[in-house]
């Protein structure tokens, strides 16, 4: 477990404490205790932390694949060894079970720099034989100094999933990870330089969105903005982008369905489903927390379906037993309370769930929600359209496939969705159909880092993972040679 302490900002491999002297408070989502200080960051340090980034710059992408490969593999190895104590970190600042922390969010922080160091060293480069006329080849360049803003909902699986190809791609970063999560950040920073990451090559601002991220944003040296988090942000985050013509990948919200068919199998559905709708307290981009399902199996699914939902465990992150942990902070614990109050006066059914929750011993304060399932709302429920991301999962009914679709792309997002059904052809079809960048059929989150990941809509702009992040991070040059030369 993190101690409660005052961190600094990290710039040019040193720890910095913020100019204004000023810092914001981070809470405990699990106990609502004071955990750390951060500093309250400012233009002027985003001002320190790009100029040493771009002082680092040169030597960083000077240096070869290989030797850069070795630095991030050797972060990789450390966080491998230390993954019991980075989850308790990123558990105690975030309110996820320490075991999920563990098995998902640190394996995939490995799995992610590990990943991209050989992807990296694998990527090919073109080249196009114009016989008599000569050969063009492509140059894939760094782009210099490059900005990575990450939110609270995986705040080290995600900034490692930015930094990574950032890095191997040889350019120099200034992370800003969510004031509510700043713990994990400071860690890897501390390991990296160990790692043999050269100072400046990276560089973390702790602050709010409006105050730090704005300023980092609006730095005219920020080569491009790689951003995770909400949709209202990543326009702001663009609009401020496009007057210099600088690269976004904007990775936004999310309100995913899942369309459950007649024929689906029962028990892989409503495991697939309670996980799907669940998982980090719902606090996930990609959990679907819209049900759609066949008129003819909502009755079965729905009692099956509200049964294994109330058997999660709510409660203290730290013990073995916990499905779900805490909300992120007392504000979100209300925003998601507040749309189970809307869903009531609609004339929502609570199926479970539906309330605060105040476990016992030391987290009596802790923001938690008990795991809710809602059917009977009205077609056009707010419910039914907008991001909740808590656990709180809606369920309607359609008679035929165009009618599963028509509410399926009803919302404003496209980011995933889910397809259970037996039939091949249904899958392949409804896959085709619905609007989403991510499809999953007969299950959910099963990721192969090399594949395309982002959405259409208002969920994003942009594609991260495999040569989609190794592009986004560099610049295409194409070279003639004549012939003969
Ligand atoms: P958020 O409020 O948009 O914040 C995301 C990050 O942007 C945070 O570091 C935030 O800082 C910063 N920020 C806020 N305002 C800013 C500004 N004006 N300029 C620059 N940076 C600014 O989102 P969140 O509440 O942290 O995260 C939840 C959202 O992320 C959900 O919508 C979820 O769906 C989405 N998400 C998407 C994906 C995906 O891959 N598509 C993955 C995970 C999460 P502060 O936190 O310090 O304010």
């Amino acid at each position: 477990m993190a101690e409660r302490r005052k961190l600094s900002n990290w710039i040019g491999g040193e720890r910095r404490p913020p100019v204004g002297g000023q810092y914001l408070d981070d809470f405990e989502p699990a106990t609502g205790e004071l955990l750390a200080r951060i500093p309250d960051s400012g233009s002027e340090d985003v001002e320190l932390a790009v100029a040493a980034a771009a002082k680092a710059f040169p030597e960083w992408s000077g240096r070869s694949l290989q030797e850069r490969a070795r630095c991030v593999e050797r972060l990789a190895d450390m966080v491998a060894e230390r993954a019991e104590t980075l989850a308790g970190i990123e558990s105690a600042d975030t309110g996820k079970p320490l075991a999920l922390a563990k098995e998902i969010d640190m394996a995939r922080v490995e799995a992610n720099l590990r990943f991209f160091a050989g992807a990296a060293q694998h990527w090919p480069t073109e080249a196009h034989d114009m016989g008599a006329a000569g050969l063009n080849y492509t140059r894939r360049e760094p782009l210099g100094v490059v900005a990575l803003i990450t939110p609270w909902n995986l705040p080290l699986y995600l900034l490692s999933w930015k930094l990574a190809p950032a890095l191997m791609t040889g350019n120099c970063v200034v992370a800003k990870p969510s004031e509510l999560t700043p713990l994990s950040a400071d860690a890897l920073w501390e390991m990296a330089f160990e790692a043999g990451i050269p100072p400046g090559a990276i560089n973390l601002v702790h602050g709010s969105g409006a105050r730090c991220g704005q300023a980092l944003v609006d730095h005219p040296a920020i080569k491009a903005i790689s951003f995770t988090g909400g949709t209202r942000t990543g326009r702001m985050i663009a609009a401020a982008a496009a007057p210099r013509l600088i690269k976004t990948s904007l990775e936004l919200g999310g309100k995913n369905p899942a369309l459950v068919f007649a024929d689906a199998d029962l028990d892989q559905t409503v495991t697939g489903l309670v996980r799907a709708g669940f998982t980090n307290q719902g606090q996930v981009c990609l959990c679907c927390s819209r049900i759609l399902v066949h008129e003819n199996l909502k009755e079965a699914l729905t009692q099956r379906l509200a049964d294994a939902v109330a058997n999660l465990t709510v409660g203290d992150p730290n013990l073995p037993d916990t499905d779900q942990g805490a909300l992120i902070s007392a504000d979100h614990q209300q925003k998601v309370l507040g749309y189970i109050d809307l869903a009531g006066k609609e004339g929502g059914r609570i199926l479970c769930g539906g309330n605060a929750l105040d476990p016992d011993g030391r987290c009596r304060q802790g923001y938690f929600v008990e795991p809710t399932l809602i059917s009977d709302l009205p077609t056009d429920s707010r419910l039914h359209h907008e991001e909740i991301f808590g656990p709180v999962v809606t369920i309607q009914s359609f008679a035929s496939e165009d009618e599963a679709i028509t509410l399926a792309n009803s919302v404003d997002y496209g980011l995933a969705a889910t397809v259970w059904t037996r039939d091949l052809a249904t899958a392949q079809r409804v896959a085709g159909r619905v609007q989403a960048g991510l499809v999953w059929i007969n299950g959910w989150l099963v990721r192969d880092l090399r594949t395309p990941f982002g959405g259409m809509k208002d969920s994003g702009l942009g594609r991260e993972g495999g040569r989609w992040s190794l592009e986004f991070f560099t610049e295409t040059k194409n070279v003639h040679l004549p012939s003969g030369f």
